[in-house]
């Protein structure tokens, strides 16, 4: 059964890319009944930081990408990759290199000047009827794996179709250091092969690396999973994407004001289609998923695409849903969210007019903390000595509703204003700066209801004090 596998590098935050690539390895196991696993590449311990580790497990765990695995750290496994080598050495597909760097260094320079394509020249390369130096003094090797002479490696990429790659061109890696500790393209072998990885699914940044680890694959008797390069993620001027393009983590577009399901509607959509159908529920983006729809030229990041998705989003799901990420922006802006009303109406209320949550949060402030001031523009035009004179009798005419439900301010509100002959914006306005600080808000039955008695009067009285 399929097990696909995210493996990134703890150097930095959850990109957006790497969400991309999550998602791909995440619906392509889920489709097939299979399981997604988590992998933290940290052998570059330079590189690796425990902030980028958390930061990785956030965002995964915020996007509800779950690995149906324990955590796995590269750095917890070098027992294994050390005793692969040693197989590997034992079975004669690997062997010892002494080269020393200057040597090393020396044979790069004459190639060049030879105008050669620079590569391990196999020095060290045990060969029938070769006769080998013996190993100098107190030199440490390093083990490079015996790539195969010749003869081509065909690799039937999922995305980007046949790409041929010329044993010829590749030379003999070092799968460990000097120091012993085993490189990176040869950890992620021994990984996948002992994970029983069946779809490698990653950046195609890595297309290089997999004719080799193809053929360490195949040294070691195993069979190579398949694989799948997604192409990379371009900013809308068509440049790699970076951070100039706006936010780059998973968790800025979280501060953002994403939905986490929104963002991965927009990212699954990024490269992948399936006809023109742009919103997902995680079922249907499992069920129809593939890689035929994946396209092989880099995808274009529209920010203002994101913003569209990230708002039908909110206004088709069940506020329910979006009750926890609207708690969370709640209490980011300093508010308590127990003190006003519960979250689902106010969502429901506010969907309509809001992109996002930060939004949301900033217009709906109102609903659970006190006023800091009114907009000064919508004050001086609907706080005047008329509006004032409104309010107050408005307010007496609130205080006297005998329930304080939407339907009966709808009645109030409305008589208020057909009684006196005006519109109902004339009295809505003012009674929205009162209670809001500006005027602006969804419809004022609505608004006052949720707002509750208590704080509409004393804001409505309050504006006229
Ligand atoms: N650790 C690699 C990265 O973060 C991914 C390697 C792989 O998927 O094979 O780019």
């Amino acid at each position: 059964s399929v097990v696909t596998r995210f493996a990134p590098s703890p150097t930095g935050y959850l990109h957006i890319g790497g969400a991309r690539t999550a998602l791909f390895s995440y619906l392509y196991a889920k489709r097939f009944g299979g399981k997604f696993l988590l992998r933290i590449e940290d052998t570059d311990r330079e590189r690796s930081t425990q902030e980028a580790v958390d930061a990785i497990f956030e965002g995964m765990a915020w996007l509800g990408l779950k690995s149906d695995f324990a955590e796995i750290y590269q750095t917890q496994r070098f027992d294994r990759y050390r005793e692969v080598v040693q197989q590997m050495l034992a079975a004669g597909t690997a062997y010892y290199c002494y080269a020393s760097k200057e040597e090393l260094d020396q044979m790069r320079a004459e190639q060049m000047a030879r105008k050669e394509k620079p590569r391990y020249d196999g020095r060290w390369r045990p060969e029938r009827d070769k006769v080998l130096p013996a190993p100098p003094e107190g030199v440490q090797p390093v083990v490079r794996f015996r790539n195969p002479p010749d003869g081509q490696v065909v690799l039937k990429d999922l995305i980007k179709g046949e790409i041929v790659f010329d044993n010829k061109e590749l030379d003999d890696l070092i799968i460990a250091r000097a120091d012993g500790v085993p490189t990176y393209n040869f950890c992620v072998v021994v990984d996948d092969w002992d994970m029983g990885i069946t779809h490698v699914i990653r950046g195609d940044d890595h297309v290089n690396n997999t004719p080799r680890q193809i053929n360490i694959l195949k040294a070691l008797g195993a069979t190579p999973p398949e694989y799948a390069h997604v192409s990379m993620i371009l900013g809308a001027d068509g440049a790699k994407l970076s951070k100039r393009h706006g936010a780059l983590s998973v968790t800025e577009y979280r501060a953002m004001g994403f939905m986490p399901e929104a963002l991965l509607n927009y990212l699954v959509r990024l490269g992948w289609s399936h006809g023109d159908q742009e919103l997902f529920t995680r079922q249907e983006m499992i069920e129809k998923f593939d890689f035929d729809h994946v396209s092989a030229s880099p995808a274009r990041f529209d920010m203002e695409k994101a913003y569209w998705v990230n708002h039908q989003y909110l206004k088709i799901t069940d506020p329910a849903i979006v009750v926890p990420e609207f708690d969370w922006h709640l209490r980011r802006l300093g508010v308590d969210p127990a003190s006003g009303p519960a979250l689902a109406p106010v969502i429901e209320q506010q969907r309509e007019r809001c992109r996002t949550l930060v939004e949301m949060a900033e217009k709906s402030k109102f609903f659970y903390a006190e006023l800091d001031g009114y907009n000064e523009k919508d004050a001086a035009k609907h706080l005047t000595a008329e509006g004032a004179a409104l309010l107050t009798e408005l307010a007496a005419a609130l205080e006297a509703l005998p329930e304080w439900t939407a339907p009966a301010l709808h009645v109030a509100v409305n008589g208020f204003a057909e009684g006196r002959g005006l519109g109902l914006g004339k009295v809505a306005q003012p009674i929205r700066v009162a209670v809001v600080g500006m005027a602006i808000s969804p419809p004022i039955d609505q608004t006052l209801f949720l707002l509750g008695r208590d704080r509409t009067l004393a804001r409505l009285k309050a504006a006229v004090a």
